[in-house]
């Protein structure tokens, strides 16, 4: 399967911004974006300074792939499945990506980044209504609850969660359950929900060119 070669603070950097990739390592000051001010790449300060209209929809489009691990032919599948549904296209795909199972994870706590919620899921450590999905592009759906399965209530991250609860805040449309490991999806996130600062009309404007 395709993947990422590239270092991930290097994508921050490139981007310009914190895309959360490094777990606790992105809340302190060792984050490779506090500490390094200049984009990668011999001219990526000149690039910053000269960007034209179609540059910055696309640094935003590979802000938001790159925040939520995505490869582009799977980010395009999802431009296209927002743009069919009702509502506005930039935030119905903002949602979509919410309601992916790695990033659900991620956000309840079970890892401390995205890349690592997605492992847990990749490695079937994660139940949906009580039965394994080992799928990270999965969307879950309200009502659903997402666990952890009985054998891997030990691993790290997930000791600690149990132990001290959330060192992040949980978004209003999952309501998490830690002393269970659990959490249960109350309704479908809203634009409001996403703490991303990612500007959607950019990314939707690139892909009607
Ligand atoms: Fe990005 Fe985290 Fe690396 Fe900072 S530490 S550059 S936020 S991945």
């Amino acid at each position: 399967m395709a993947r990422y070669t590239e270092s991930v603070c290097r994508q921050c950097r490139r981007e310009g911004t914190k895309l959360f990739l490094k777990g606790d390592r992105c809340y302190s000051a060792k984050c490779a974006v506090l500490k390094r001010h200049t984009i990668p790449g011999q001219h990526g300060q000149s690039r910053a300074r000269k960007q034209s209209e179609y540059g910055q929809q696309l640094r935003e489009k590979q802000k938001c792939r790159r925040a939520y691990g995505i490869l582009e032919s799977q980010f395009r599948k999802y431009y296209d499945m927002a743009a069919n549904m009702r509502g506005v296209t930039g935030e119905n795909m903002l949602c979509l990506l919410e309601r992916r199972l790695d990033n659900v994870a991620y956000r309840l706590g079970f890892g401390s980044s995205r890349p690592m919620a997605r492992q847990l899921v990749n490695h079937g450590h994660i139940l949906v209504d009580g039965k394994k999905v080992n799928i990270a592009s999965y969307l879950v759906k309200p009502g659903q609850v997402i666990s952890i399965k009985s054998g891997s209530r030990d691993i790290a991250v997930l000791k600690d969660l149990r132990e001290q609860g959330s060192s992040k805040p949980v978004p209003t449309w999952l309501e998490l359950d830690v002393e269970n490991l659990s959490g249960k999806v109350a309704a479908m996130p809203t634009r409001e929900d996403i703490d991303l600062t990612i500007e959607e009309h950019l990314i939707v404007e690139f892909y009607s060119r």
